[in-house]
């Protein structure tokens, strides 16, 4: 069975290339029956905070990214790591290290450009005091990482140093400590940005030297701004938390970052169970993809168009909290929900729907914008008297109120645009609105004659 995991290093906000890294890793395992793990990497206890992590879980829940069992901490697992290293120094698949910084830093200026080589290494007279935990790698071939994205990569083993797992402290090394999570936790794919791919070699040697089984390695190119520089606060918002304020449904981010590097022939647009089905490793592009804010928009306003409607107040629901708006009212909700499919056809994004929305979110007395109030003058403040009156009794549907309207026009001698711009004002206040026939539906007849009502007197 596949299993997968995303491993962030908490020392700050869920950084939109995480999201995606996390999204692969989810769709390929969810695609496949699979479990999907969550590790975090927190050795670097200087740099690791646990109000990063809550970020970042927070991050997760809010895409929808849902890990199975409990999040790993690295920092708990020091033991094991280890455990593992004096296991490889019994098995002499590593040897102690004695070698000081000073050592180190003087054989490398007598070695310009040639990786460290340890005089430890087949030392057979060992003093006591302080040692590293050593990796006795190959000295000569090569190491090759079999990526599933991009190819067979080749590195000389003469190139790498032996790295050490143990420090003298007895701290283990990031490197060594992802393998030996990797494997405990049985992940089978290992699906992580290409700033990695260095590593790789290292990490396939402690592999080897345990004989564990490898990994698949998926590495995969980083994301890069429109300008096709590496993404950078400079490009705009770059953490999840930035573009969920900007009003993307999560379900829009995850079509959207499933497409940042992936593909599946010409479709951009799919839900979660078409991606799932979809995802591969072979559809993962070798060049960076580009943050593209237009096509995001584009996918946003896609998913927010077919969104079911309750579901949709849900989302716009959750968007007030997190922005730290009012929560809506149960009056505003009954209000809001008969608006949605109306409104749900042009916004793009959660602040463009609200914006549009808020004839159904304001009270009476409705407070009038003054490019709005410009529309009531004592001409259309007859119309909409005649209207009222001509609506009382009306079933209050579209078709019918459209037509009293056209009638109250035609017998003051204007089209429907003189009478829509003061209905705009009377109903929500302002000069760009939904169709005003629209609102009155979603208002209904009693708060529609009210605001009317208003402006009459
Ligand atoms: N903790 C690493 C990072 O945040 C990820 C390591 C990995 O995926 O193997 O970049």
């Amino acid at each position: 069975p596949v299993v997968t995991r995303f491993a962030p290093s908490p020392t700050g906000y869920l950084h939109i290339g995480g999201a995606r890294t996390a999204l692969f890793n989810w769709l390929y395992a969810r695609g496949r029956g699979g479990k999907f793990l969550l590790r975090i990497e927190d050795t670097d206890r200087a740099r690791s905070t646990p109000e990063a992590t809550e970020a970042i879980l927070k991050g997760l829940e809010w895409l929808g990214l849902d890990w199975d069992g409990e999040p790993v901490s690295q920092f708990s697992r020091i033991e094991r790591h280890a455990e593992v290293a004096r296991e490889m120094l019994e098995k002499g698949s590593a040897y102690k290290c004695f070698s000081t910084p000073e050592e180190i830093a003087a054989w490398r200026e007598e070695h310009p450009r040639q990786p460290f080589q340890s005089p430890w290494r087949d030392a057979t007279d060992l003093p006591d005091g302080p040692y590293a935990i050593r990796l006795r790698a190959p000295r000569t071939g090569e190491t090759v990482i079999d990526d599933a994205v991009q190819g067979p990569v080749r590195v000389a083993n003469d190139q790498l140093d032996d790295m050490v797992l143990l420090r003298s402290d007895g701290t283990p090394t990031y490197m060594h400590a992802v393998v030996v999570d990797d494997h405990d936790m049985g992940v089978t794919h290992v699906i992580r940005g290409d700033d990695h791919l260095t590593n790789t070699a290292r990490q396939i040697q402690v592999y080897d030297a345990m004989g564990w089984k490898r990994p698949v390695f998926a590495h995969i190119p980083l994301i890069h701004g429109e300008d096709g520089k590496k993404l950078s606060k400079r490009h705009g918002a770059v953490g999840l938390h930035e573009f969920a304020a900007l009003g993307y449904p999560a379900v829009a981010m995850r079509n959207y970052l499933a497409r940042l590097g992936w593909s599946h022939g010409d479709d951009e647009l799919f839900d979660d169970a078409q991606a799932r089905e979809w995802f591969d490793l072979a559809g993962i592009g070798r060049a960076p993809a580009r943050l593209d804010f237009k096509k995001l928009e584009h996918v946003s306003g896609h998913h927010i168009g077919v969104m079911d409607d309750e579901d949709l107040l849900r989302v716009i629901e959750d968007y007030l909290v997190e922005t730290g708006a009012k929560p809506l009212t149960d009056q505003q909700k009954s209000r809001l929900l008969p608006a949605l499919p109306a409104l749900k056809e042009k916004a793009k994004t959660l602040p463009q729907l609200l914006e549009q929305a808020r004839f159904a979110l304001v009270s009476r007395p409705i407070d009038i914008e003054e490019k709005a109030a410009k529309a009531l003058d004592s001409v259309s403040r007859g119309m909409l008297k005649s209207l009222t009156a001509a609506v009382q009794h009306a079933s209050w549907t579209r078709d019918e109120l459209e037509q009293a309207a056209k009638t109250v026009a035609e017998e003051n001698g204007v089209g429907l645009g003189k009478i829509a711009g003061p209905l705009r004002a009377a109903l929500a206040g302002r000069a760009a609105t939904p169709s005003v026939f629209d609102m009155m539906t979603a208002l209904g007849r009693e708060e529609s004659l009210a605001r009317l009502q208003d402006q009459i007197e």
